[in-house]
Order: C-alpha cells, then structure tokens, then sequence
C-alpha cells in the first residue's frame, strides 16, 4: 500500500469495480469523496462499448456519483480514435454494436456503411443475428480489416457471467480464421490515451480493475501500478493460479479507500 503514497492518478475500470450491473458497490460513493478530497484525478476506463460516455454519468448519478462527460473514456471512443488515426473523414466502416460504438464512430466523421468499408467494427451487440456475423465474415473474406473493440469473452451482471464482445468475435475468427486488431484492454493504448487525458506518466499513476488478463495485464503493458478488486470476475483462487499478478489485490474500493487514506494520513 506505501507504494501508493506517490500516486496523483487513477485510471478506474468500472464493471466489476464500481458497480455489478446496476447494483452499485459498498462505498462508492466514498471512493469519489476521497478522490476529490486528495485531488486524485481519475479516468474512468472501460472495455464496455455499448453505452456513451453521458449514459455513464447519469448511470453514476442514480448511484449518487456526479461526474462529466470527459471523464469516462470507453473503448468505443478509443477505436473510433484509432481509427481516425488510419482513415480520413468521411471513410465508411461497417459496424456491429450498439449505441455508443456508433455514436463515438460518426463522431469521429465515419459513415456507416456496409458497402466498401475501409474497416469492419465489432463491439458488444446484445441484438446479434446470424445475419450481422454473415455480413462481417463476407466483408473480412475478402480483405477488409478487422477491428474489434475489447476482447471480454464474458461481461459481469448481479445474475453472474454473461457473453461479452469476445464471443462475438470468437464467432467472425471462426468463420473467416482472422484474428482482429484489439483496441481495448489488455492493448495499453487505453491507459496511455486516459494518462494523456489527466497529463499523467506512469510513475504518479495506479490503474484498479477487476480482471488480470485486461485490467491488469494493460496496467503492467503501460509500465502503471496495477490494483486487482476482488468484488468482480476474478476469485481468488484465479488470482493464486494466474501468471499475471497486480501489485496488490484488495476485496473492493472501500477497501482501497480504507488503505490509501491511512497512507496519506500518516
Ligand atoms: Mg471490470
């Protein structure tokens, strides 16, 4: 915990760590009181690309959280970076996803379009049909890259486990045996555009997240002190038998508060 005495920066996983679902963790509210009250800036990261950054803010308000648009940055926003960054405006990409994922690409000035796209796009589709993954292993079959968001096989919810974007993925890899290009977690390219958002390096910042092989393993890839939360998809029994390790684990964020805060009151 004494290593978390130098840390000004918190890049904050949100599924898992934050809230379940709907139901929101112990001490949440807390959390944000001891990040404001320490000047800890904060990037809230996530994988999840099914919702916009304006849909978390008022997620967290019900849960008595308040914060602003610009501090949330879902992977979403980050393929559609990326993307920019490879194709001119006004590109077509074809799509699979929800809202956020085709909100944040015609944002960045993309057409969606199915015919000669310059990409094609996979996110979390909670309405996948066999015809969407026949439309994307056409296009991918004859050359068009592949993108995907995150690679989550699976997504937590108060009921358990269910599929996440990587099955979805898994699925198109199947029918056309390419693997995509990954924007999200485990890829540092989150943490890195989130540490450019709070003008942080890696030595004042810590990442929390509640999964070794994204959350932390993306912590690690940045060079970024990486906190595991026990309250989501990893057991501990996972922790003991994994080869990636977070600096340290805790059972959740009240407990991470708890710990931080007598850090820097001593
Ligand atoms: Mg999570």
């Amino acid at each position: 915990m004494k290593r978390l005495k130098p840390i000004r920066s918190l890049i904050v996983d949100m599924d898992g760590v934050l809230y379940l679902g709907d139901e929101p963790m112990p001490g949440l509210v807390g959390f944000f009181a001891f990040l404001r009250e320490y000047r800890i800036r904060f990037q809230l990261v996530t994988n999840n690309s099914s919702i916009t950054p304006a849909m978390y803010v008022e997620k967290l308000a019900r849960m008595g959280v308040e914060i602003q648009d610009s501090d949330v940055l879902p992977s979403s926003i980050a393929t559609a970076s990326y993307l920019a960054s490879q194709y001119p405006r006004g590109a077509r990409v074809h799509a699979i996803g929800e809202e956020g994922l085709m909100v944040a690409l015609q944002q960045e000035g993309f057409v969606l379009s199915r015919r000669d796209p310059v990409a094609v796009v996979v996110g979390i589709d909670r309405d996948i049909t066999y015809a969407k993954l026949r439309e994307a292993a056409l296009l991918i079959r004859s050359g068009v890259p592949f993108v995907a968001t995150n690679p989550d096989c699976t997504l937590p919810v108060p009921e358990g486990q269910v599929p996440g974007t990587g099955v979805i993925v898994a699925a198109i890899t199947a029918a056309t045996g390419e693997e995509p290009l990954f924007i999200g977690k485990p890829e540092p390219w989150l943490m890195e555009q989130a540490m450019a958002r709070m003008g942080s390096d890696p030595e004042r910042t810590a990442a929390v997240g509640d999964r070794l092989e994204t959350d932390i393993l993306s912590a690690r890839r940045a060079g970024v002190f990486s906190i595991l939360t026990l309250s989501g998809a990893t057991s501990p029994a996972q922790l003991a038998a994994s080869d990636v390790q977070p600096d340290i684990a805790l059972q959740d964020i009240q407990t991470l508060v708890d710990g931080w805060r007598r850090i820097l009151t001593q």
